[in-house]
């Protein structure tokens, strides 16, 4: 084969996905599927019928191209939407842009601000496409894991703190950007002001671009607030704010993101989605703009208020049950206070699982073994560590619960009988 005839080399060493691989496992063994973030049931009724009235009805320029950018009717909602929350006016001509799924948005970043050589920090567990965004950019991540700082009893997503020494230590002259997940997938760790006011100062002192990844911002469980850390003194010129209609409306297959931020950092998105994406599809941009302006009409109503009701009352109840399965068999959750991922020690379990002859860590073992023998799929949290802190995550294993109450429960009676199962042998 001529040496020509493939990839190129700055794809090497990203062609394993985690997605990719335990999506396929479950599927062949028509596994319950908790492990890929999506609701197995329908987006809330009224975004459906905004969208079927729109397709059907009698503009036809909504099946047709629109602005590059970002559809005028969505950027000019997101604009209003964010405004207040931002505490600011928002240009929505040059202070937002749309791209295909917070992913989209989160490629135009790196592509857009990264120079080769560019330190990129990432929080570890991370999302796990932060790595090879900014290797394929030409940039160098730099790891800071956060640690739980328990290791027995009940744990939530406020029991994993990021030590700062590490993460002082990990700006430098080098430093372009840090990478924010908050709500953090998959910890679930809504980040505090205090916590905030560490990165915040360190991106201020060192000349960093923040990237706030905050898709999961509308679900925040009661008693907790989600902070923008762009709202922090001397943080929205540097902070690009990532959101996407795909969690905010539970549809995950509309693929459709936004990035909200100073001009001349949307600057950089822009230019590179004008010559790669383009422009996005224009009937889900009508749908979701629609969708948020009937938001903003109930804005903050537990009821009506899907941005609120989400985390509230549909969320909250499907949490509580996850988390009380997993610790009646012996798992000790980490119970989030925001997202719709649970992290699980499984540690304590005890149980030999036969070797699957990979180099893999434990956790991808374990769920292979899981997925293949208990009918039951979930995500193992290494893959959203860097090489060198792979054994900090390999004890967990990420489950998601945005499910019908029905597919929680069916998934709590594999795990009560496999726990049986194994006290029977062990007595
Ligand atoms: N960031 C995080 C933290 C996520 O969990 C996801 C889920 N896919 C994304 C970004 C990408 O979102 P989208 O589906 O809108 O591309
Ligand atoms: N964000 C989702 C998750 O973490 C989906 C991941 C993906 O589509 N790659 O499960």
């Amino acid at each position: 084969m001529s040496s020509k005839i493939r990839m190129a080399d700055r794809l090497k060493g990203t062609e394993k996905n985690v997605w990719v691989e335990f999506g396929k496992l479950s599927a062949e063994y028509k596994a319950i599927n908790l492990g890929q973030g999506f609701p197995d049931y329908h987006p809330p009724q009224h975004v459906l019928d905004i969208f079927a009235k729109l397709v059907q009805g009698d503009n036809p320029l909504v099946h047709q191209y629109t602005r590059s950018y970002g559809h005028p009717h969505l950027v000019n909602v997101l604009a209003k939407l964010y405004g207040p929350i931002m505490g600011r006016q928002i240009d929505p001509m040059t202070e937002v842009t749309v791209s295909i799924g917070a992913f989209g948005i989160l490629f135009s970043c790196m592509q857009g601000l990264v120079n080769p050589g560019d330190e990129v920090i990432i929080i570890e567990p991370f999302f796990d496409c932060y790595e090879p965004m900014v290797r394929v950019a030409g940039g160098k991540p730099v790891f800071v894991p956060l640690r739980p700082t328990k290791t027995e009893g009940e744990m939530t997503s406020h029991d994993w703190q990021l030590n700062t020494e590490e993460i002082t230590k990990a700006f430098n002259k080098n430093t372009k950007a840090i990478i924010l997940n908050n709500p953090n997938n998959p910890v679930g760790k809504v980040f505090r002001r205090e916590e905030l006011e560490v990165i915040a100062k360190l991106c201020i002192e060192h000349d960093v671009v923040c990237v706030a990844d905050e898709v999961y911002e509308w679900m925040i469980y009661r008693g907790f607030e989600h902070i923008k850390i762009a709202t922090l003194p001397g943080m929205w010129d540097r902070t690009i704010t990532v959101g996407s209609a795909g969690k905010t409306f539970s549809a995950t297959g509309w693929k459709l993101g936004w990035a909200v931020g100073p001009a001349d950092l949307m600057q950089a998105l822009m230019v590179l989605h004008q010559n790669s994406i383009y422009t996005c599809p224009t009937p889900i941009q009508e749908a979701v703009a629609a969708g948020l302006e009937y938001e903003l009409s109930v804005f903050g109503d537990e009821e009506k208020c899907y941005l609120k009701s989400l985390a509230l009352q549909e969320l909250a109840p499907k949490r509580d049950m996850l988390a009380k399965v997993l610790s009646e068999v012996g798992m000790t959750p980490t119970v989030p206070e925001g997202g719709y991922f649970m992290l699980a020690d499984i540690s304590k379990l005890n149980v030999e699982i036969p070797d699957d002859g990979t180099d893999d860590p434990y956790d991808f073992k374990f769920i292979r073994w899981l997925t293949k023998n208990k009918k039951l799929s979930c995500i193992p949290p290494t893959a959203f560590y860097n090489k060198e802190h792979k054994h900090l995550g390999e004890k967990f294993i990420r489950f998601c619960f945005i499910k019908e109450d029905s597919t929680l429960e069916a998934a709590g009676k594999v795990l009560k009988e496999w726990k049986a199962e194994l006290d029977s042998k062990s007595s």
